[in-house]
């Protein structure tokens, strides 16, 4: 048997309370730091459990064989580039697709119940009641119907939006009309009211919200971005916001995190700014859903479902 390998670059305290749930969770490995295997040992790895890596650690182990990540998104380790032949798993917890439709209806409702011009208001002393828009009258638009995409829309459909998304392939989902391609994409956005990225970010999906898709959403539209900052340009965003076509953006991930003191979305009048908190790894979901992806290879040698680096998702 392999040994395993944990290979992250988050503060040391956090590694370690990764390394012993990981370690309790798969009593029946050894799992272990880089620094603790010599070189003849690093051969014997075959598996590596990842969180933020550095990818040039990886290149360390001559036959590793798959890496499992703690996270979903992977666009980091994607862009880097994988050891050749050395297959990557992201994590697919529906526990955290769970947290992120709560997440997507928690912003959903903040703007559909005018919370920001509320807020605005109190600062102003105003008593304004502004018009309700009923969820039925609400068109939400979801880009990106893969596992956050999907719970967030099973959600939402609790609560009666009309529902739209956008995906690469075609896809049935009750209730909720399916776009796909370019004309497709253009077809929706002049359909939505509130539009939410659940897009992982790949060199198709870099700024594909632009001065160009972003003016193709209706007078007064939002946004909300769950995903990757990379997703929208954020210069087109706020010019967008500044002469009155966009109403507000929740935005909870940047191109770079921490989101930058100096960035003008910090305290932009129409902007929520979240630090990257929609959808956390829940440790011991995640913990047990490696221990069992591992347990499952060890026994049948067979992979959980990997990343397609061609595609970069
Ligand atoms: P997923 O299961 O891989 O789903 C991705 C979806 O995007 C699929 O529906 C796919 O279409 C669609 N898509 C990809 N490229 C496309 C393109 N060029 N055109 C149209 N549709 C495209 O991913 P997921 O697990 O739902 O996660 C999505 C992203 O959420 C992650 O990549 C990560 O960036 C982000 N995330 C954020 C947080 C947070 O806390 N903020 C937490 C976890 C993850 P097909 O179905 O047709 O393939």
């Amino acid at each position: 048997m392999g040994k395993i390998v944990f290979v992250s670059q988050l503060p040391t305290t956090e590694q370690q309370q990764w390394l012993e749930l990981l370690q309790q969770t798969l009593s029946s490995e050894s799992i272990y730091f880089p620094h603790q295997l010599t070189a003849s040992q690093c051969a014997e790895v075959d598996i590596a459990i990842v969180a933020n890596p550095d990818p040039k650690v990886l290149r360390s182990f001559p036959n590793l064989v798959w890496i499992h990540s703690l996270w979903a998104g992977v666009e980091n380790l994607v862009k880097t580039g994988l050891p050749d032949g050395v297959q990557l798993v992201r994590l697919i917890d529906p526990e955290l697709a769970q947290i992120m439709a709560e997440s997507v209806l928690t912003w959903t409702l903040y703007l559909q119940r005018n919370m920001p011009s509320y807020q605005r208001q109190q600062q102003q002393r105003e008593w304004r009641q502004l018009t309700n828009v009923n969820s039925k009258q609400m068109r939400v638009s979801v880009l990106g119907a893969g596992e956050l995409g999907l719970a967030s829309l099973s959600l939402l459909g609790k609560l009666n939006y009309t529902l739209s998304c956008w995906t690469r392939s075609p896809k049935t989902i009750d209730k909720v009309t399916n776009y796909t391609g370019k004309d497709g994409l253009t077809a929706m956005l002049a359909k939505t009211d509130i539009l939410i990225s659940l897009l992982p970010l790949t060199p198709e999906t870099k700024h594909l919200l632009n001065s160009e898709t972003l003016s193709l959403l209706p007078q007064d539209a939002s946004i909300i971005n769950f995903s990757r900052g990379g997703i929208i340009d954020h210069d087109a965003l706020l010019k967008l916001l500044d002469n009155q076509h966009l109403n507000h953006a929740v935005l909870d991930v940047f191109d770079i995190e921490p989101l930058p003191a100096r960035s003008p979305l910090w305290h932009h009048p129409k902007t929520t700014v979240l630090p990257h908190i929609s959808a956390p790894t829940n440790h011991c979901t995640a913990a047990k859903i490696v221990a069992d992806n591992i347990g499952n290879y060890r026994k049948n040698e067979i992979l959980p479902p990997t990343v397609n680096l061609n595609k970069g998702y």
